[in-house]
Formats: structure tokens, C-alpha cells, sequence
């Protein structure tokens, strides 16, 4: 079965076709017009805003996920503003670091929320997928995107930038709520 992914982000279609391959699943980039305004307060209601934007311009299946970084020691920030939390990647990842100088808890961890759209326009299914760890005090590795640099992984020594995009798709918060969808889909809609 095809499914929008309310996203313009080809690189996030891509990863998420390559996590659910084999499964009969792809996912398509929405049409032109594509433009939701995630003013949501929390990660649940901005991939609900998405999605229903798609659903708007495709009246099919729609999936949308938002996802961000959330550090305890910064009340949970820059949980839904992680893609807005400075000008650039780099002074998004030297703010974080610069808000954590000198502190000692840096438990963190990545948050991702999905919502399933059906044809009727109705939530279908929703779930989140988290992926603990903490925060380094130095960025290392050059993989992935955004916050991996800085992203220890709990029981591991390496950070998020450090792993393969396989290894990173076994493990990420997106991954995580993908296969819930997918077990869902199987369950009740691909039988
Ligand atoms: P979005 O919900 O995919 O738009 O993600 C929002 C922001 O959260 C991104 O721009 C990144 O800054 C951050 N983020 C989400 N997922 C990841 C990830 O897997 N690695 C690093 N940063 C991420």
C-alpha cells in the first residue's frame, strides 16, 4: 500500500521506505501545496497537524511523524523547538552544549510521535517511540543529522553520529514508532 508521509524532508522518506522494506509499505512524498504550520505545544499535536494537512491535499492514507530532542536538565528543551533552536545545525548542537556547561545530569533523550491518517480522515493510529541516552561535552562522529553529534546512546559508547544508518535505524525513536505503524498496518489493514 502507498502512504504520504507528510513531510517535505526527501531524506526522511527515504529512511523510513529503507526501515519498513519488504513490508508492501511505501511511503510518498504529498503534492505541491504542502505547507502545515506546526503551532501544536506538544510533538503529538504538530504530527497531527501534518498529517491532516496531507490528508486535506490527498484524501488517503497519511502518516506524519515530529520528533526532537528532549534534555532533563533544560525542562525538556529544545524538545519541539529542536529544528528551530538556533540559525544552523551547528549553532543548534553549540547551544545545547553551551545550556549544559558545567552540569551534571545530561540524561536526554530522542521523541518521536507518529499519526496515521485513514482515507475518512480519521486519526487511525498514534504512538511514540523514545530513544534514551545523554548529552556529550564534545560533538563526535559525522553521520546522520542534527543533534546526532552530541547524542550518546544509553549502554553504549558511541554517539548517534558515530553509527551506520543501519545500525542508527535499529535503534532511533523513529524507527521505534515506525514499526508500532507497521504492526498496526499488518494487524489491521494489510491482513
Ligand atoms: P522533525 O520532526 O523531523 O522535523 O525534526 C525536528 C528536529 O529534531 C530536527 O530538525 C532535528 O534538529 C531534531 N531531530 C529529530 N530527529 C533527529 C535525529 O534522528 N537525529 C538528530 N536530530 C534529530
Amino acid at each position: 500500500m502507498e502512504i504520504v508521509l507528510a513531510s517535505s524532508n526527501e531524506h526522511k522518506v527515504k529512511e523510513i521506505n529503507e526501515i519498513v522494506s519488504g513490508k508492501g509499505i511505501k511511503f510518498i512524498l504529498p503534492p505541491k501545496g504542502f505547507d502545515p504550520i506546526e503551532s501544536g505545544d506538544t510533538f503529538s499535536e504538530n504530527s497531527y497537524i501534518k498529517a491532516f494537512d496531507a490528508w486535506k491535499l490527498t484524501k488517503t492514507w497519511t502518516l506524519a511523524d515530529d520528533s526532537g530532542l528532549c534534555v532533563d536538565a533544560l525542562d525538556g528543551k529544545p524538545g519541539i523547538y529542536s529544528a528551530r533552536y538556533a540559525e544552523t545545525p551547528q549553532k543548534r548542537i553549540d547551544r545545547v552544549l553551551n545550556e549544559l556547561n558545567g552540569i551534571k545530569d545530561r540524561d536526554a533523550r530522542f521523541v518521536c510521535y507518529m499519526t496515521l491518517i485513514s482515507p475518512d480522515g480519521e486519526i487511525a493510529y498514534s504512538c511514540a517511540g523514545i530513544c534514551e541516552g545523554s548529552i556529550t561535552t564534545k560533538q563526535r562522529g559525522t553521520n546522520g543529522f542534527g543533534y546526532d553529534p552530541i547524542f550518546l546512546i544509553k549502554n553504549s559508547d558511541k554517539t548517534m553520529a558515530e553509527l551506520s544508518e543501519n545500525k542508527k535505524n535499529e535503534i532511533s525513536h523513529r524507527s521505534r514508532a515506525l514499526n508500532q505503524v507497521v504492526e498496526f498496518l499488518e494487524k489491521h489493514i494489510l491482513k
